[in-house]
This record gives C-alpha cells, sequence and structure tokens, in this order.
C-alpha cells in the first residue's frame, strides 16, 4: 500500500519535535496495509537496536517493542521455563504470511489494539508490564492487561512510546493452558483463552482475549468450579465486551470463550470437575 499523504521517514533515534501527523512505525504489517489518510510522517523504530528480548538477574523477561514475531517464537523454543510453550502457541495464533512473521513488532500488536492480538494474550496472561516513554522524557508502568481498553484503543498518550514489556520472573515459571477458535482454518483468532496455574499458592487465572474487545484476566485464590468460573466470566465481560465483527458474532465468542475456558481449567487441575 503506498501511502502517499507520508511525505518523510525519519529515524526513531534522532530527536525532534513530535508533530501532528506522525506514527511510531514498528514493522508497517498494519500501516502499510490500508490507507492512512491522516498520516504525514512514520518514525521509524527498527534501527532502535534494543535487544530483542532480555533476561534480567531477576528472572524476568523484558520484551522489546521491536522484537519480531519470529525473534520471539525462536527465543520462546529456547526458554527453560515452565510457561515457554506459550511463547510458541501465542505466535502461531498469528494470521501470519512470512512477511507478517518477519516483520511485526510486539509493540506494534499491543498497539495495534486488535481484539485478536496475540502478544496481547501472551502479555496479558503472564502478567506483562508495559514501560512507556512520553514525548517529554517521562515513563510510566501499565499492566499489558489493562494497556488495551477497547477494539483498537489503548492507553497511550499522543507520540507517547511504547519500549518493551516485562514478564515477571513467577509469571514464567507457572503451568499453562492455551485455547484458539477461529471460524475457519487458520483464521483469525475468535477467542483466545489462555489458563495459568501458580505451582506456590495453587491460584488459577483465566485470560479472555479475542473474543471480548479487551482482555479480560481473572484470578482464583483457588481453582473454581466449573459453575463459578462460568458465573466469573459472565460477571466480568458484560454483553457489549463480546467483540463483533466480521470473524465472529458475539453470541458465538462468548459461547467459544466458556468452553475454551472450562477446558483451560480442566487441563490444569487434576480432577476437572469441581
Ligand atoms: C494479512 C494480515 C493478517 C493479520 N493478522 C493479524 C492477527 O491475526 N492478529 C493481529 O493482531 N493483527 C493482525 N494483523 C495486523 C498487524 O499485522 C499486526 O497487528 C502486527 O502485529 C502489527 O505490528 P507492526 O510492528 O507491523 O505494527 P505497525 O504496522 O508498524 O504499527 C501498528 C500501530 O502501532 C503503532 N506502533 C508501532 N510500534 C509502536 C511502539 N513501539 N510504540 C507506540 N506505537 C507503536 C503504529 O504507529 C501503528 O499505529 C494482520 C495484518 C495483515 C495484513
Amino acid at each position: 500500500m503506498d501511502l502517499n499523504t507520508v511525505l518523510d521517514v525519519r529515524d526513531g533515534r534522532r530527536r525532534a519535535p513530535w508533530r501532528q501527523g506522525d506514527a511510531w512505525l514498528g514493522g508497517g504489517t498494519y500501516l502499510f496495509s490500508e490507507p492512512q489518510p491522516h498520516l504525514r510522517r512514520l518514525v521509524d523504530l527498527s534501527r532502535m537496536g534494543w535487544e530483542p528480548v532480555l533476561r534480567h538477574p531477576d528472572g524476568s523477561l523484558e520484551i522489546a517493542a521491536t522484537c519480531t514475531v519470529a525473534q520471539l517464537s525462536r527465543y520462546g523454543r529456547t526458554l527453560d521455563a515452565p510457561a515457554a510453550p506459550l511463547f510458541e502457541q501465542c505466535c502461531r495464533a498469528f494470521l501470519a504470511s512470512f512477511k507478517i512473521w518477519n516483520m511485526a513488532t510486539v509493540g506494534g500488536n499491543l498497539c495495534n489494539a486488535l481484539p485478536a492480538g496475540p502478544m496481547i494474550s501472551l502479555t496479558s496472561a503472564l502478567d506483562g508490564v508495559c514501560l512507556l516513554r512520553a514525548q517529554d522524557g517521562t515513563s510510566r508502568r501499565v499492566p499489558a492487561a489493562e494497556f488495551v481498553t477497547g477494539a483498537g484503543r489503548k492507553d497511550l498518550g499522543e507520540g507517547e512510546l511504547l519500549r518493551s514489556v516485562t514478564l515477571p520472573a513467577a509469571a514464567l515459571d507457572r503451568r499453562t493452558a492455551f485455547r484458539q477458535a477461529s471460524l475457519y482454518g487458520l483464521g483469525r483468532s475468535g477467542a483466545l483463552v489462555i489458563g495459568t496455574l501458580d505451582p506456590r499458592d495453587g491460584s488459577l487465572a483465566v485470560t479472555v482475549t479475542a473474543a471480548t474487545v479487551r482482555p479480560f484476566r481473572l484470578w482464583f485464590a483457588l481453582p473454581p468450579t466449573r459453575d463459578a468460573l462460568r458465573a466469573a466470566i459472565d460477571t466480568a465481560v458484560g454483553g457489549s465486551d463480546w467483540y463483533d465483527d466480521i470473524h465472529g458474532l458475539p453470541r458465538w465468542r462468548r459461547h467459544m470463550a466458556l468452553h475454551l475456558a472450562e477446558q483451560v481449567r480442566h487441563e490444569l487441575t487434576e480432577d476437572g470437575v469441581r
């Protein structure tokens, strides 16, 4: 797609005042996929030189906004942690061609804020914390599960940059269960549910994405019964929170989310039915 209103591409490493019509350029897989008549200039992040994934001494994992899906997938396959399989499962949940797989960035996926954003699912389920940098140089941190506030909506000010998402060490130690449903084979996710079981205290978290306009993360001190889980999801997710587009009707998405949530609960708890 030619973005014929864009007159300039600025290297993100160069400091210059933010202007109306500017946009950060991650991998460009969304920006170049449809007309962007409001844009005049792209600020390219591809040469920032940020380490794609950094393991800190405290065991936490910092994923740079510029880390591509391909890089994250590769990293996930080398990660020695109970939650490691979730990296590949979420990367594969992308409706991704070769180009998208190799170009799309974790930051671009979060900032695009599509309900079917699998990097939103991954980072929300693993207690990710977004590091945001404003144009005046100040930083703030927002939980990934709260960063996306609706379909295409996120907690990001004008010119604010998503620098990275950090997953705490404890989240990587959790057992995980993953389920995804699409209306058609290799289709965009219509419902994606992730369960995580904390080995330290037996608590269970269930994160519903893709079916809903934003992530819903439900935490239970002890694994709930099937009925309690169902009731908790129905209480948390209001009628208008079930997403409606060509990839699935809200009623179908709710049905699948409840069904998949029960499957992850069953997989992660020994008795299954309580
Ligand atoms: C065929 C096709 C299939 C797709 N399938 C899916 C899918 O299954 N799920 C899905 O979620 N998306 C999908 N997409 C949309 C898109 O490819 C992804 O959302 C992708 O992750 C966007 O990442 P990117 O790095 O290319 O972002 P870009 O296109 O570079 O940017 C996306 C948005 O985020 C902003 N942005 C980028 N990086 C930052 C940053 N660090 N800080 C602040 N703002 C930033 C940009 O200004 C822009 O508004 C698909 C697109 C196509 C064309």
